[in-house]
């Protein structure tokens, strides 16, 4: 690992301030996937700055009915929240299905959003990755892909977003809540993570000098009919194939609101307000489940190993859409 400046910040202002400067630091909190990322010297920071003692951990009430997730509270301590449990059990249990119990107690809501890919070329320093070294060549690309994107894809980045809980943050419409110089800015979910175009390097609109402070739930949480469905190689501790967490309404038997997110498919979480809406009006079914999906994998394509990835997303689709309308109050 290579030497670098160590410092700790106890108050936000102060954390801007510091992250304002040429020389910014980067922040650090639970540190789980930066450290392997530093030992791999995939990253190579001058300086960190620890996080940890920011007062960014709670977890509380908004006047609008929704739920203020603090960037700082540890995954686990917020799957295991009375309040995220009742009202977002989606969340809940998306998160319960990644990583490992040791990882999710160290690792933090805003960590989690800030995660980088698992592809392996991105973390062999050997092999070319525009992520890592933009205009290098993409290994994956006519590589081993299996775990690879089939949406939203570009001829630079193959690469898929790993994350669980932001798969369900997107199903969920969160609202990400930063801080900078500029003052406060509330970015939109699915506007956060972006897709990799002709800029691999570029995981997500966060600015430099900008902090994840809070992750904001709107009042709708599904706790009625959702599902999160993950499809991986091992039953713990593996990155998805293919997920997807849905939140249904339904009323008399008929759905009225729908969101659906895919993970292990693009370099975001992949949504698509077209095959939302095709399900409203209609009663839960095979035929309207099966159209949703045609919808939402529109334009997907393999690139050789990942190709099952297309018709396993579908039955992914159907399965939790069918889970979520036809279980009530499931247990996260
Ligand atoms: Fe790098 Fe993206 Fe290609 Fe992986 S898919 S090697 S992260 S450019």
């Amino acid at each position: 690992m290579k030497p670098f400046i160590y410092s700790r910040a106890h108050q936000v202002p102060d954390a801007i301030r510091r992250l304002a400067v040429a020389d910014r630091p980067v922040p650090i909190a639970g540190g789980t996937n930066l450290l392997d990322l530093m030992k791999e010297r995939v990253v190579l920071p001058t300086r960190l700055l620890d996080i940890n003692g920011l007062p960014l951990d709670e977890i509380r009430d908004l006047d609008d009915g929704g739920l203020r997730l603090g960037a700082l509270s540890r995954n686990e301590d917020t799957a295991d929240h009375p309040l995220v449990k009742a009202r977002y059990p989606l969340l809940a249990k998306a998160i319960l299905s990644g990583a490992s119990v040791q990882i999710r107690n160290m690792a933090t809501n805003g960590g989690n959003l800030m995660q980088r890919t698992r592809c392996p070329y991105f973390y062999d320093v050997n092999m070319p990755c525009n992520k890592r070294t933009p205009g290098s060549g993409c290994g994956a690309l006519h590589g081993y892909n299996r775990m690879h994107a089939i949406l939203g894809t570009s001829g630079e980045c193959i690469a898929t977003h790993p994350s669980d809980m932001c798969v369900a943050l997107a199903a969920l419409e969160a609202v990400v809540i930063v801080l900078g110089p500029e003052g406060e800015r509330r970015i939109p979910f699915d506007q956060f993570h972006r897709l990799p175009g002709d800029t691999p390097q570029f995981d997500n609109t966060l600015s430099v000098d900008e902090l994840i402070v809070a992750i904001d739930l709107p009042p709708k949480g599904y706790a009625g009919h959702y599902s999160y469905l993950k499809v991986r190689d091992r039953r713990s501790y593996a990155f998805a194939l293919v997920s997807a967490a849905v939140g249904i309404e339904l009323t008399d038997g008929v759905i009225t609101r729908a969101r659906i997110a895919l993970g292990g498919v693009a370099h975001k979480p992949w949504r698509d307000p077209e095959a939302e809406a095709s399900l409203v009006g209609h009663a839960p079914g095979d035929d309207a489940f099966e159209n949703a999906a045609s919808l939402l994998l529109r334009g997907a394509q393999g690139c050789g190993f990942n190709d099952f990835k297309i018709e396993l997303s579908r039955r992914v689709i159907r399965r939790a859409l069918d889970e979520a309308c036809s279980s009530s109050l499931t247990p996260a």
